[in-house]
């Protein structure tokens, strides 16, 4: 069987703005490190790099809203038999690739949680550090679109968390990702897609 060679990308909404509680909101920063966001990380993809300005904003903002900031950072340790036949050996636990982003740095006493898996509530203590500060809404922001993010998308969901993805803050390698990505996070997950700018936190 021969697969279509271009598919016609069905519209996707993007809303204006959205309004989100301070005090229920937490801000996820998925994988912004440098094996991912870096020229000399290890899989590096220059979208990654491209929306760190964009992410660094609306962390920023986040802050001034006091809205809590959490990190996402992919780790693995030696050999791992699941994801390094695929991708090959990345963010091994503590190497330079492993290491956030220098303009990202999560502050002193942000919660940073090392995820084995695409998905940032498996297998971690998310779910509960979500519950114990109060959070019901989630604004996800990262990369990469399809992959990590995607999967934290719909587990947070499958939760019953509200989310909010604001579309130039999560980056894939392919704009095909990109676009099969958002497709998923709208249609079948029910998360609201924004721009960044249009992230306001009250
Ligand atoms: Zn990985």
């Amino acid at each position: 069987m021969k697969l279509p060679a271009e598919v016609k990308v069905p519209s996707i909404p993007v809303v204006d703005k959205v309004s989100l509680p301070a005090k229920s909101t937490a801000l996820i920063v998925v994988d912004m490190q440098n094996d991912f966001a870096h020229p000399n990380g290890k899989l590096y993809g220059p979208s990654s790099r491209e929306i760190i300005p964009t992410i660094r904003a609306l962390i920023d903002k986040a802050r001034r809203a006091g809205v809590r900031v959490i990190y996402t950072q992919d780790t693995h340790y030696p050999d791992d038999p699941v994801e390094f036949p695929i991708w090959g050996p990345h963010v091994v636990k503590g190497t330079w690739g492993w290491q956030i982003v220098d303009e990202l740095k999560p502050a002193e006493g942000d919660v940073v949680i090392e995820k084995m898996r695409y998905d940032a509530f498996f297998g971690t203590p998310l779910d509960h550090v979500l519950r114990m500060y109060g959070v019901r809404q989630l604004v996800v922001v990262g990369t990469v679109a399809n992959i990590c993010v995607l999967h934290t998308v719909a587990s947070a969901r499958l939760r019953l968390y509200d989310v909010v993805v604001p579309v130039d803050a999560v980056a894939a390698l392919t704009e095909f990702d990109y676009v099969a990505a958002l497709r998923q996070m709208d249609y079948l997950y029910k998360a609201t897609l924004t721009l960044s700018s249009g992230v306001e936190f009250a």
